[in-house]
């Protein structure tokens, strides 16, 4: 080991302060306060500069993290930013919501090595350096940096849904001159990152922000818009669209079709998480009434929308907030950190615990989740060991709020409404590596191609297809 190395391995890593589970528990701030420029620069001198960055490897839009963090360390905030808006729309959102522990700080090599005094160390806290550096340059310039854009080419894009995969194709046709509308089912844009994550985990100015921003290039927006419905896509190709891209995620909750689902109380986890954590202007005309303040609560499902239904429920007052899950904590997909702020929040976990019926009182209200305790058999298709039933377990957990939160799927209705248009059994678009769909002029990418993912493979799929989207335009003969 070099001096150098051994140098920026013997710095420990800086706390990232955040706020106190008690004070938490009463706001929908966000929980974490982000670093200050000290321990920021601190932090990014623990990141030994390896040539071959194989944090950078495992991002999924390549962010050049060992280039960001060796200007962040001299103190150029700003020019670290830019690096990381080279390859990123959404660095300030991905900073925020990556599982980084399955990525870039999963592939971080100081958290594998062993120190001279044989001390081991977590790996450099890329994600929140990242958001700090793009927060820092927002607040200097007093919104996003504006990129330098091409002449207008006079062509246009219908993008449909305004989530991060849309997003992301809309910013990048507009740099390079071409004109987009994005439409979207929901009253505002952003998709999940408005409808679903809730402010805790990120402030939903961020995305208002980014909004105006897209704006300010000349993205055009159009929601209350259910495509497929309102309007099809072959009319759009009919129309003034040179081209579609499709970016409606997997927004349909799954159900668990046991007896009780459909009693007053039972929600299913966007519903639940869009009423808990906007206001009702907001929202769609049927979503604008107000959860009554819940008492009892259980959250069924173990990933990342149930520790937002938790950690909601919390916030909204409730006094008991279990979590129920039919496998253990090994087999959770979520991230572990969201797990630790539910549990100093106060949430109890019932692990290897399976509903069998939600069960309600003469008014059709939910009155508690009747559950069967499991154990672990072999590994199933998705490699995890399957949960086996324990014979007569039954046990009852009283409930006045239920939110089922047990994974997503696509919706049909616009391959369904699209001449041409192939998708799979479930609803996911096909497409080959470049985000080509099997209708020529139709790109796709994000969750309706992946099924439920995260933000940053969305938005690695978004700039992906534009580049796809760009090479179509200028195959096409010049417009007039
Ligand atoms: C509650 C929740 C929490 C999550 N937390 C995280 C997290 O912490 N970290 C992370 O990385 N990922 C998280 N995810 C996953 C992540 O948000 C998604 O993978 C990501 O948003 C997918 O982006 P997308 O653009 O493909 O789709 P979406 O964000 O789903 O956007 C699609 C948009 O298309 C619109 N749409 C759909 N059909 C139509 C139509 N026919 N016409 C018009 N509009 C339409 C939808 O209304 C939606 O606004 C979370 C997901 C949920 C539900
Ligand atoms: S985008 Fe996500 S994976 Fe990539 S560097 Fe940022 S936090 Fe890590």
């Amino acid at each position: 080991m070099t001096n150098s190395v051994q140098r920026r391995l013997a710095v420990s890593v800086q706390p990232v302060p955040k706020q106190d589970a008690e004070d938490r528990k009463k706001n929908f701030d966000e929980t974490y306060f982000g670093f200050d420029i000290n321990a920021a620069r601190i932090e990014a001198s623990r990141c030994i500069q390896c040539p071959s960055a194989p944090c950078q490897e495992a991002c999924p839009v390549a962010n050049d993290i060992p280039g960001a963090f060796a200007l962040l360390e001299e103190g150029d905030i700003i020019g670290a930013a830019d690096v990381f808006r080279q390859t990123s729309n959404l660095p300030e959102m991905c900073g925020r919501l990556c599982p980084q522990e399955s990525l870039c700080e999963g592939a971080c090599v100081v958290g594998f090595a062993i120190r001279p005094d044989g001390r081991n160390e977590p790996p450099v806290t890329i994600g929140k350096l990242e958001s700090f550096c793009t927060d820092y340059q927002r607040n200097e310039l007093g919104g996003y940096p504006l990129p330098r854009t091409a002449e207008k080419t006079g062509r246009k894009v219908a993008v449909i849904g305004a989530g991060p995969a849309g997003l992301a194709v809309a910013e990048q046709l507009a740099v390079r001159g071409h004109g987009s509308r994005v439409f979207e089912a929901w009253p505002e844009p952003g998709g999940v990152l408005v409808y679903g994550i809730p402010n805790f985990k990120m402030r939903k100015q961020i995305v208002d922000e980014y909004i105006d921003h897209l704006e300010g290039l000349g993205v055009e927006f159009r929601c209350n818009t259910y495509v497929g419905r309102d309007i099809t896509i072959d009319e759009m190709l009919d129309g003034e669209f040179d081209a579609v891209f499709l970016g409606t995620g997997a927004g349909v909750g799954n159900v668990m079709e046991i007896e009780g689902e459909s009693l007053q109380g039972v929600h299913a986890a966007t519903d639940f998480l869009v009423r808990g954590n906007l206001p009702p202007e907001e929202l769609p005309e049927h979503l604008r009434e107000p959860l009554p303040k819940p008492v009892n609560v259980v959250v069924i499902g173990g990933g990342d929308t149930s520790m937002d239904c938790v950690r909601t429920a919390v916030r909204l007052g409730a006094e008991n907030v279990t979590c129920v899950y039919r496998r253990t904590e090994a087999e959770m997909l979520g991230r572990a950190e969201e797990r630790k702020n539910a549990r100093e929040e106060g949430v109890r976990f019932e692990m290897l615990t399976n509903p069998t019926r939600i069960i309600g009182d003469e008014t059709g209200r939910v009155t508690g989740v009747e559950c069967r305790k499991m154990e672990l058999g072999e590994p199933d298709e998705s490699g995890r060991r399957r949960p086996i039933p324990i014979k007569g377990s039954e046990f009852i957990i009283p409930a006045d709020t239920v939110a089922i939160a047990i994974g997503y799927g696509a919706d049909p209705l616009v391959p369904t409404t699209t001449s041409g248009l192939r998708a799979s059994g479930k609803a996911l678009i096909e497409i080959d590596k470049s985000g080509r769909t099997s209708r020529r002029g139709v790109f796709a990418g994000g969750d309706n191609v992946n099924g439920a993912d995260l933000v940053v493979t969305a938005l690695a799929d978004g700039r992906r297809a534009a580049e796809a989207i760009i090479e179509y335009l200028e195959s096409l003969p010049q417009p007039r």
